[in-house]
């Protein structure tokens, strides 16, 4: 009978393996980024948290465009171009520092950069994107509105022709990046449907008041832009895309970063009650040997590496050409939701000091809501998977 071959030993840290899935690069991105959050992050940002700032946040995105973050997934123009799983596991560790650092690197590649990547000139490309890429521009995306936030057809910003101008007028609401951003890009209806547009935030009419008294997201800039008769050329309109599908797409590529990004948020939530529970006595011995406990640590272990999975699977479709919009809808939607669940059972496992600001806890769970809701809600995502899994449109 042939000998049974020797069973690699289980590693706590990845129960199922999935790191025998990665390439030595994907490796290699994976320890940079987890390196530079360790230290320029995760010691800081409790207190960023509590004070409701971030307040270097020029010099943290030089710092991310000098590791290659800053649209990372990118090709040409100063980019990286790492490949989707690259991306994904870099999304992972920023956000298992915090939601705040992962917004601000989603937002500046997936949703602004990735905008004038895929929709803009040559002129615009060479414009914005080696500076984005560098960290020396920081970018948003315009495109929520106060009355208008899972129905963004219905928006009511406007440009209008003026001569060869176009001319803005409008509100956009809970922007991240708003108020620090050089570009903005914004998403806006014409008499040809709707259109993005590229906006210097020093054009006249342009201002981005920060939004204050968030209980989520604190360590990460939020705001409302208002357009009151920007005057832009007419070489200012991305080109390449009318209609929704251009913003669509855009939030299609941020959403896949977050369906590994909350993940990030797990683990970190994971780890610390695995620690707690290990070291925190009561009745005379470590919580870590009740039962009830390891039934808790059980199951976010089998809930986090799941997501990990689906997350990598996921990448894998994408780097292949091969990942459609419901499939990520299915990862945002579960990921998200796992990650909350994990992080709030980790507050359990953490008894009052779950509450505490000295733990990572409760700062991922509250990140999370912000999470659940921007980039489509639960029910969106819901709504998405029910039209595909049924042809019938539920949402109107
Ligand atoms: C911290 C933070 C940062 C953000 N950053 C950005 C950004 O950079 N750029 C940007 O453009 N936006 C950004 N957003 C906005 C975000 O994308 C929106 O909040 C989100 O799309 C939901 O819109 P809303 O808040 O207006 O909720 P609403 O659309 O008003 O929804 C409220 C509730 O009604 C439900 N609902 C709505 N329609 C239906 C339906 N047909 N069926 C069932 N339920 C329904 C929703 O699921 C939700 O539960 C950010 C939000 C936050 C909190």
């Amino acid at each position: 009978m042939a000998a049974s071959p020797k069973l690699p030993p289980f590693d706590p840290a990845d129960p199922l393996g999935i790191d025998d899935l990665l390439e030595p690069e994907d490796l290699a991105v994976r320890d940079t980024v987890r390196a530079w959050a360790r230290d320029r992050v995760v010691p800081y940002v409790g207190r960023w948290y509590e004070d409701g700032e971030l307040p270097q946040i020029r010099e943290l995105a030089r710092e991310l465009g000098a590791i290659g973050a800053l649209g990372m997934s990118l090709t040409g123009y100063g980019c990286a171009g790492a490949s989707a799983v690259q991306y994904g596991l870099a999304c992972l560790e920023l956000e298992a520092a915090d939601s705040g650092i992962r917004s601000l690197v989603s937002v500046q590649g997936s949703l602004a950069m990735y905008a004038i990547h895929r929709f803009g000139s040559e002129e615009q490309k060479l414009g914005w994107l080696p500076r984005m890429a560098a960290g020396d521009a920081i970018g948003c995306f315009g495109l929520t509105e106060p009355d208008h936030g899972s129905d963004p057809a219905a928006m009511r910003t406007f440009a209008k022709r003026d001569g060869t101008d176009w001319v803005l007028d409008g509100r956009k609401m809970w922007i991240t990046n708003g108020s620090v951003a050089a570009v903005a890009v914004v998403w806006a209806q014409t008499e040809g449907g709707i259109r993005g547009f590229v906006v210097p935030t020093d054009t006249p009419g342009f201002s981005a008041p920060e939004i204050k008294h968030k209980w989520s997201l604190r360590a990460s800039v939020t705001s409302e832009l208002v357009l009151d008769g920007v005057r832009l050329p007419a070489d200012a309109v991305l080109p390449d895309v009318t209609g929704l599908r251009g913003p669509l797409s855009c939030l299609s590529h941020a959403r896949y970063g977050i369906v590994w990004g909350a993940m990030g948020a797990a683990r970190s939530c994971f780890e610390t009650a695995v620690d707690y529970a290990r070291s925190r006595e009561q009745f005379g011995r470590p919580i870590g040997g009740f039962q009830l406990t390891q039934a808790k640590l059980a199951d976010m272990a089998v809930e986090l590496h799941k997501g990990i999975l689906l997350a990598h699977h996921l990448g894998r479709r994408m780097d292949a050409g091969r990942l459609r919009p419901e499939q990520v809808s299915f990862g945002k939607l579960n990921n998200v939701r796992e990650a909350i669940e994990i992080c709030r059972t980790a507050r359990t496992i953490l008894g009052a000091n779950g509450i505490s600001l000295e733990y990572p806890v409760m700062r991922h769970a509250t990140n999370l809501e912000s999470v659940l809701t921007y980039e489509g809600t639960v029910e969106m995502h819901q709504l998405v998977l029910g039209k595909a899994l049924t042809g019938l449109d539920a949402f109107r």
